[in-house]
Parts: structure tokens; C-alpha cells; sequence
């Protein structure tokens, strides 16, 4: 377990471009803290950073209170796992377990003891004789957390460990990664850009785009409550719908349709009386109004033309236009709805996101 700290961290490459720009985060003992985004945004950079693989521009790292800026990799207590595995190919599952510990000294039978704990515990046990060659992607993955998992480390590192993994194994081992995070006691930092696997592995995500961090929170946190278009647009699937209309008096209209603002959020809006906002709503927020026996006072209703039904099984998922603008609505049904059909559909009120279309940040809550 470890307390990391990092403030206003900097990495430029090239002098000008910052691939990581003035990052500020806490992660505590026991948190597992993903670094979300897209291709690019310098979620890698920063993980390597922390793990003392890349020079930092501007900033400090600290681990349990330590300034870590000119530690080396090996005298920081982590262990890393990549996405290539980055297992030694001459050496056996034993073997590529064991270098580690064997460089940091220690004793044969220590080490023979958590080899055989973490084989057993990674189902690595009858492949402990052979090179990685010989051994499926999913064994070799295996081999390379069983060799973080050896260090006993205070913090582990993962940077998309589970892209070169079929779906199915790719759900197992996120699993074992979880179970791994809770027995073991350690920090975890894992990098992804798929929103699916931070969302079910993580306690804490951290959003970034373009070097910038973008939002820190809880996955419920991010999804119901994002700061801004950006984070509001990257989770979700399907994505978010954003609606633009006109805010006068307590209700936004967008074409012949009016939603009704709370109360509660009126103070907040007070300023953009008579301009146009964005709203956004998560397709799952939509109701079917056929559903809904009694009418509440804060639902927003909308009446769409379906173009297009995706039927999931238990579910559906339903494409359509309201005035021109597209609408997606994941409603709880796998009949009724077909195309060019029109359906009254509700979200109510409280669900309903407004951001400043200018800074596309949401309105009403304070900016991070
Ligand atoms: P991905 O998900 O594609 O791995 P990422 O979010 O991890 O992306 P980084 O690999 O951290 O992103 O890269 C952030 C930015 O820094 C990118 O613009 C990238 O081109 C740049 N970059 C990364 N490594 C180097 C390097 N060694 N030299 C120059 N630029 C680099």
C-alpha cells in the first residue's frame, strides 16, 4: 500500500508540446486509479513517469511522502506490467518469476515460496518449466502479473495490460487483476482507453485528454456527473445525447419541444437567460412513456420518429430524430419498436446535464 502524490507534473518531448500538462493527483493506500483517455492524451507518459522510466519536465512525484523525481525504477517498490508482457524469451515462467527477486537478493527459499504461492494463484503451476514461446497470451499475461505479484511491491503499474487478449480471457483476467489489487494490498495505477474495463475495475478514474486531466472521480461519479462535454461524451455507450436548445424562464426549448429546468438548478442558469446551452442525456436515462403509470411532475417528455432499432436481447437500443436532432434512448424492451414508428419517450428532469456551449463545460457545478 502506498499514498502517491503527484503535482503539477510535466512532460514535453520536443520542448513546445506538453504530452502531460501540469497534472495534480492523489491517489491513496489501496485506491486502484485508472488514467482514462484516447490514444494520445499521455496516459502512458504519465505512468511512466511514476514508475522513473521517463525524465520528468516540471513537477514532483512522491511515494508515501518521498520525493521520488530522482529515485531509480528499481529502488521505487513497484512493479510494472505492460501490454507486450515484456517476459525474457530464453527464460523459463520460473525463471522470468524469479530475476527480480534474485537481483534484489533475495534468499532461494523465499523465493521459491512466492513463486509457488503466485503459480498457484494464477493457475501457472504446470507451465512453470516453460519459455514463454510455448505458452498462449493469456499464460504469458499471467506470467507477467505472477512476477509483479512476486515483488510484493507497494504500488503496482499497469499500462493496458489486457489489449492483446480475446474477449473472454480478457474478462477473466480483469478479474484476476481485481482480486490480485484487494489480496495484495497495493496501490494501483492502470492505464486503458476502453471505458469499459475503468469502469469495472476502477475505485478512482482519471479522465485526461490532450495531456490535461479532465475530471477525477468515482466511475458513478464520472458518468452521472461529468465536468464537461468532453468527459460527459468520452463515457458512456451508447454516447450521450447532446441536445442544443434556448434557456428562458425555467425550461430549455429546443423546435416545438420544452424541458423543464428544477428548481434547484434555475440559480445556476440564471445567467445564460435568453442563449443557447448544450444539454446532455445518457441514452439509459430514457423512458418509455408506455412505462410509466404514473406521470410525475418532473418528467421531460420527448415524441420521436424511430430510423433504426438495435434489439440487445434484453434491451433496446433506439435511434431517432426529434426536431432534427438525433436522439438515442436504451429503453428496457426488445419488441414494440420498429422503424418509423413514433414513441413518446421521458427523462426526468434531475437526469438532464446542461453545459455552456462556449466552454463547453457543465453548468452548475464547480469547475475542477
Ligand atoms: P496510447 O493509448 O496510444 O498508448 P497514451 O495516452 O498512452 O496513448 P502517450 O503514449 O503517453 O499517450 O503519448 C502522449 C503524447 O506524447 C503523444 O502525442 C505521443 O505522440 C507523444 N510521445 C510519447 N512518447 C514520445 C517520445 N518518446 N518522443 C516524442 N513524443 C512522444
Amino acid at each position: 500500500m502506498a499514498k502517491i502524490q503527484i503535482k503539477d507534473l510535466v512532460k514535453s518531448y520536443d520542448g513546445e508540446y506538453k504530452a502531460v500538462n501540469k497534472v495534480n493527483l492523489e491517489i491513496g493506500d489501496n485506491d486502484f486509479c485508472v488514467l482514462l483517455g484516447p490514444s494520445g492524451c499521455g496516459k502512458t507518459t504519465l505512468l511512466r513517469m511514476i514508475a522513473g522510466l521517463e525524465t520528468i519536465t516540471d513537477g514532483d512525484i512522491y511515494i508515501d511522502g518521498v520525493h521520488m523525481n530522482n529515485v531509480l525504477p528499481k529502488d521505487r517498490d513497484i512493479a510494472m506490467v505492460f501490454q507486450s508482457y515484456a517476459l525474457y524469451p530464453h527464460m523459463t515462467v520460473y525463471k522470468n518469476m524469479a530475476f527480480g527477486l534474485k537481483m534484489k537478493k533475495v534468499p532461494l527459499d523465499e523465493i521459491d515460496r512466492r513463486i509457488q504461492d503466485a503459480a498457484k494463484y494464477l493457475d501457472l503451476e504446470e507451465y512453470r518449466d516453460r519459455k514463454p514461446r510455448n505458452l498462449s497470451g493469456g499464460q504469458q499475461q499471467r506470467v507477467a502479473l505472477g512476477r509483479a505479484l512476486v515483488k510484493k511491491p507497494k504500488v503496482f503499474l499497469m499500462d493496458e495490460p489486457l489489449s492483446n487478449l480475446d474477449a473472454k480471457l480478457r474478462n477473466q483476467t480483469r478479474e484476476t487483476i481485481v482480486r490480485i489489487h484487494e489480496n495484495a494490498g497495493a496501490t494501483t495505477i492502470y492505464v486503458t482507453h476502453d471505458q469499459v474495463e475503468a469502469m469495472s475495475m476502477g475505485t478512482k478514474i482519471v479522465v485526461m485528454n490532450k495531456g490535461v486531466v479532465q475530471q477525477i472521480g468515482s466511475p458513478e461519479e464520472i458518468f452521472e456527473y461529468p465536468d464537461n462535454m468532453f468527459v460527459a461524451g468520452f463515457i458512456g455507450s451508447p454516447s450521450i445525447n447532446f441536445i442544443e436548445g434556448t434557456y428562458s424562464k425555467g425550461a430549455v426549448t429546443f423546435g416545438d419541444t420544452k424541458f423543464k429546468v428544477l428548481k434547484d438548478q434555475e440559480k445556476a442558469m440564471d445567467a445564460y437567460e435568453g442563449k443557447n446551452i448544450i444539454m446532455g442525456i445518457r441514452p439509459e436515462f430514457f423512458e418509455d412513456m408506455a412505462d410509466i403509470p404514473q406521470k410525475e411532475e418532473d418528467l421531460n417528455l420527448i415524441s420521436m420518429r424511430i430510423n433504426f432499432v438495435e434489439r440487445l436481447g434484453s434491451e433496446s437500443i433506439i435511434n431517432g430524430c426529434v426536431n432534427d436532432q438525433k436522439v438515442t434512448a436504451k429503453i428496457r424492451h426488445t419488441h414494440r419498436y420498429a422503424i418509423d414508428d413514433q414513441i413518446d419517450i421521458c427523462v426526468k428532469a434531475k437526469k438532464v446535464l446542461f453545459f455552456d456551449k462556449e466552454t463547453r463545460q457543465a453548468i452548475g457545478r464547480e469547475i475542477r
